[in-house]
């Protein structure tokens, strides 16, 4: 039996949402209608996603590199998290709706691997573009941009025990397709709604201390 870590980026890993942090530096008054679109669920990801990069012009990419490296401030406890797993050897896969220039330059200062899935910017026309890495696989009601539940489906392993960690609705899906959750801000409210088995966290000291619990009710589902 292996246990698998799926973990979210942008508001888990990092602090704050990025994309949402990019377009209200650049695009702030174009953005909030699509921003407040996707977040009541009248836009798909993918779609919202798509047309609030557009609304950038393509010169404004190194800029956009830039912005997002300079406000990235990492959870507290996420390198000693990652040590952990990897003492316990459960593999670590970082699955990101956001974009390469701002996840990997964190995942690439740990001094384990980890692997990652997120997507690209293309800047080569007018104005910037999505690429996304993962699209809805045929089990998915689509819409996803990167498609969590996708990448699970790829991973797992005859017995796989899946751990989502993770803080917004494009973790749910995610959620649903797992053993066991660790979940803050909205993603918290949506578990604890389903009575889905699930423990908050506000940092990964948080979740090192459920892990080490060997009595914790993360172990009734994933042994
Ligand atoms: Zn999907």
């Amino acid at each position: 039996m292996t246990v698998r870590i799926i973990c979210d980026f942008d508001g888990t890993i990092a602090e704050q949402d990025m994309i949402t942090s990019i377009m209200r530096a650049f695009v702030p008054t174009e953005s909030a209608p699509l921003i407040a679109a996707v977040q009541a669920g009248e836009l798909s990801v993918r779609k919202g996603v798509e047309q609030m990069f557009a609304l950038i012009p393509a010169e404004k990419y190194p800029q956009v590199v830039a912005f997002a490296q300079a406000h990235t401030v990492v959870r507290a406890g996420f390198e000693a998290f990652i040590h952990r797993c990897s003492e316990l050897g459960w593999p670590v896969t970082v699955v990101s709706g956001g974009f390469d220039f701002f996840v990997e330059p964190v995942i690439q200062q740990l001094s384990t691997p980890v692997d990652v899935y997120c997507n690209q910017i293309e800047h080569n026309g007018s104005h910037l573009a999505v690429r996304w890495a993962v699209d809805c696989d045929a089990a998915c009601e689509g819409g996803c941009g990167l498609c969590k539940p996708s990448v699970m489906r790829q991973l797992q392993a005859g017995g796989t025990k899946f751990v989502v960690i993770g803080d917004g609705v494009t973790d749910f899906k995610a959620a649903q397709a797992a053993d066991y959750v660790f979940a803050r801000a909205s993603l918290l409210d949506l578990v604890r709604r389903r009575q889905m088995p699930a423990s908050s966290f506000e940092t990964f000291y948080d979740v090192i201390q459920v892990i080490d619990d060997g009595g914790s009710e993360l172990y009734a589902h994933i042994s």
